[in-house]
């Protein structure tokens, strides 16, 4: 089969023809229809601040395709099923993992960094990892569903606790950021409030449902801005930028909550813990999503309550892959996502 290679050395993928993959018990092989891009790809590939476990390595973690073949074992998928890839890997068998929530698994992973992804006409993945994606929605969208849209969907719903009715800032408007707007409308936020530093993501938050935008740049505290805004119940950061978070404790409502999913080696001082205790508030942290996201995104989406027919930017070959890591890194096209086709 063709892929996207990545070896340890290189800061770019090379499309190679390497051996088609067999499905051992309880996996499955899926035909990758759309595999989207993602900013930890540029992370991997261009930046190398991540790291994959083992090289040479097959990134893409974002994908949707059709069953190919299965493994010994797998009775509840079969060749010929569309279906999303989820992109977090686990155990399988920890307590967290049997109950559904295999982001908190201590051997937690993502594809196309642990084990070889879907920047490839093929990928070998856990049935349990599989997601049934109906005839109505096309692979594209079902493709960014398995982290761009999960991942923020997670962070306010299940992390936040998002409530109908509440007003939320979301800090950081890149992939996830635009995606945790579209989908704070899809669940009924009174209010969204939305930060950023650059000109087209602003825009792009404008586009996805945003009744106000800030330039981080032009205001002196992201917290006072917000509080001039009106208080909010939940806060939602993407760009690792911690200050934020801590600035804008005071314009959190009592029992109000800050999510953090953005990654950062910044530090995080929190300057008044006392008003934390007197609002009740509560920070967490969030980690892609558990089992309950994807299945519920795609019944927003069969119900008409999310429409992802803004987020695709444009599909690319295989070969064009490198070249959507570079535009995605510099903003070129102020994308949303670029996804893959490696049947193209
Ligand atoms: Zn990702
Ligand atoms: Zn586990």
């Amino acid at each position: 089969m063709k892929a996207a290679v990545l070896h340890e050395e290189k800061r770019e993928l090379e499309i190679l023809d390497v051996a088609t993959p067999e499905p051992g018990p309880g996996e499955v092989r899926v035909q990758v229809c759309s595999c989207g891009v993602c900013g930890s790809d540029v992370h991997l590939v261009l930046h190398r601040t991540m790291r994959a476990t083992h090289y040479p390595r097959i990134p893409g973690h974002e994908s949707a395709g059709i069953v190919d073949a299965v493994g010994p074992d797998v009775s509840n998928f079969k060749a010929g099923d569309r279906v999303i890839i989820a992109a977090g890997t686990s155990c399988g068998k920890c307590k967290h993992c049997l109950s559904g929530r295999f982001n908190l698994c201590p051997q937690v992973g993502v594809l196309g960094f642990d084990c070889d992804g879907s920047y490839a006409e093929q990928v070998i993945a856990p049935a349990r990892l599989l997601v049934p994606l109906p005839e109505s929605i096309p692979f594209e969208h079902g493709a960014i569903l398995a982290d761009c849209v999960s991942t923020p969907y997670h962070a306010l719903k299940f992390a936040g606790n998002m409530q109908t009715g509440e007003r939320v800032a979301i800090f950081g408007c890149g992939g996830l950021g635009i995606h945790a707007i579209l989908l704070a409308r899809a669940l009924g936020a009174a209010h969204v409030t939305a930060f950023d530093v650059d000109e087209g993501a602003l825009q792009n938050a404008r586009d996805f449902g945003a009744d106000a935008v800030v330039d981080a740049r032009s205001v002196r505290s992201v917290g006072k801005e917000l509080k001039k805004l009106g208080d909010v119940d939940l806060i939602c950061d993407f760009s690792g930028y911690y200050k934020n978070i801590t600035d804008s404790l005071r314009a959190l409502t009592p029992g109000g909550r800050a999510v953090m999913v953005g990654i950062s080696s910044g530090k995080m001082d929190i300057a008044i813990p006392a008003l934390m205790i007197f609002k009740q508030l509560r920070i967490s942290g969030s980690y892609g999503c558990d089992s309950r996201a994807l299945p519920e995104l795609v019944e927003l989406i069969a119900d008409g309550k999310l429409d992802l027919s803004r987020s695709i930017t444009s599909t690319h070959s295989l070969e064009e892959v490198n070249e959507c890591l570079h535009n995605l890194d510099e903003r070129n096209g102020n994308p949303v996502r670029y996804v893959i086709d490696p049947t193209a």
